[in-house]
């Protein structure tokens, strides 16, 4: 038994947090983990869940219309956002219930409090309480960035727009990442007139080139309206509570409603990090090696913290090697390349590996195929909306190095897709698999 009082103190109960956390104990450590909002972090909390459960409940937007082609009578259908929200948020409750559970049931000691960084082996909890531990673990995570411009103030972030009192008529949405576009989906389904407002000519930065132009051609189609090289000047509070957005180069938009959505920063300040001597980077992220430890060698860091990749499956899976390495005795390094992901706009996107650009830059000699297609059921349904699937290759290898896909379901094709990539497969590999017919993913086996 130590001296300290725990073997591991983690202040953060996210998802990298959290998997360490109980990784660690079932390995017999003695662990304590500090959370100063709710259990379950960005993703459960107000990210990936709520965001994909909005996803779905938008999406009935389109389904209850093509119902009709499919021979239902569907009368006209009224959204209710109170109702949706309200669901939203005790499924988010119930998870976060579950979150707490399997950290009790570990025998982790949950302090509900921000806890702050007092010494290499201390941390101060927010009633001034100290406690001692062997290692601490920082999995604070991320924080929305909101540039700086007058009226800034007045614009809502991911971390209000679950909450919002009542659906806004006019949303303007800054930035064409991730959160912007997925937003710009679920706002323009649910009836709202979206506009998004880019300060360069790019969304989805690190996307396909192809694929990205396919989700903004669907996207106008749609009817959200994107305004580029426009960065925001200011945001003033109308008499009647709307709001004007004046940006450069454009008239001003009124809105009921502004989304800043420009990327999302770790979460280091106050943590008193630098007080013991824990180097960041430019970006006030904490440097780690590759075993997750810091600068200072009895703490470590996982998750968006360490701004490496942001994603909810990378931190889980670095929070796993964390604690299987410190205190299970199997040396665990986390794997970066071709992790898969999605954009969940509508249509959504799914990727693994390298774009084509990138293919062309590293390999030189490379070989695409594409499949541009009419999913059967927009056929039907009278909806000319374009699926696209990209395979990039390497022409050296027969490698398949890339799959990019946007299209109905493209994140569930994709997942299954990305272990072939993973795997090192070859376009030949895809060519002798037998089509499975009728589906979109067949499209995969049969690109020529
Ligand atoms: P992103 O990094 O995806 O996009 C940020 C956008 O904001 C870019 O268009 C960027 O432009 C723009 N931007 C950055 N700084 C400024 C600024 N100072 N002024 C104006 N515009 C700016 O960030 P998000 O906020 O959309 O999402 C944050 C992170 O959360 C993502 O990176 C992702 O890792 C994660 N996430 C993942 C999801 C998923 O897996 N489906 C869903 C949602 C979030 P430019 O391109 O010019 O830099």
């Amino acid at each position: 038994m130590s001296n300290f009082d725990y073997d591991l103190f983690v202040i953060g109960a996210g998802s990298g947090g959290v998997r360490a956390s109980r990784i660690a104990a079932s390995h017999g450590a003695r662990v304590a983990v500090a959370e100063d909002y709710r259990v379950g972090g960005t993703c459960v909390i107000r990210g990936c869940v709520p965001k994909k459960l909005l996803v779905y409940g938008a999406h009935f937007a389109e389904d209850l219309k093509d119902a009709r082609h499919f021979g239902w009578d569907v009368p006209d259908c009224k959204f209710d956002w109170d109702r949706l929200r309200d669901n939203v948020q005790a499924e988010v409750t119930r998870l976060e219930g579950l979150y707490g559970q399997t950290l009790e049931n570990h025998k982790v000691t949950v302090f509900k409090t921000r806890a702050t960084i007092a010494g290499p082996q201390k941390v101060r909890l927010a009633d001034g309480t100290e406690l001692t531990a062997e290692r601490i673990l920082v999995a604070t995570g991320g924080w929305p960035h909101v540039p700086e411009f007058p009226g800034s103030e007045h614009a809502i972030t991911s971390n209000e727009v679950f909450h919002l009192d009542k659906l806004p008529k006019r949303v303007v949405i800054a930035g064409g990442g991730y959160i912007a576009n997925e937003f710009a989906g679920i706002f323009n389904e649910f009836g709202s007139k979206v506009t998004i407002v880019n300060r360069g000519d790019t969304i989805l930065r690190g996307y396909d080139e192809q694929i990205r132009d396919r989700l903004l051609q669907i996207s106008m189609t749609k009817g959200i309206d994107f305004k580029f090289n426009a960065p925001f000047e200011k945001i003033v509070k109308n008499d009647d509570g709307t709001l004007t957005v004046h940006l450069g180069g454009c008239e001003p938009i009124v809105a009921d409603a502004v989304l800043v959505a420009a990327g999302r920063v770790p979460n280091t300040k106050g943590v008193g990090l630098e007080e013991v001597g824990v180097d960041l980077d430019d970006h006030g992220a904490i440097k780690v090696d590759e075993s997750n430890q810091s600068s200072v060698p009895s703490i470590y860091a996982v998750g968006d913290v360490t701004n490496r990749i942001q994603l909810t499956p990378v931190a889980i899976r670095e929070g796993q090697a964390f604690a299987d390495s410190v205190f299970g005795g199997k040396p665990t390094v986390v794997d970066y390349q071709n992790v898969p992901s999605a954009v969940f706009s509508h249509p959504p996107i799914g990727a693994v590996g390298m774009t084509e650009a990138e293919a062309r830059n590293k390999l030189g000699s490379i070989r695409v195929y594409t499949s541009d297609f009419r999913a059967m059921k927009n056929v039907l349904a009278g909806r000319n909306e374009r699926a696209l699937y990209k395979m990039v290759v390497n022409a050296a290898t027969d490698q398949v190095v890339g799959l990019h896909m946007i299209g109905p379901d493209a994140p569930e094709i994709l997942q299954a897709a990305a272990i072939a990539v993973k795997a090192g497969l070859t376009k030949a590999d895809f060519d002798n698999t037998v089509a499975l017919h009728p589906s979109m993913a067949e499209e995969l086996v049969l690109l020529k």
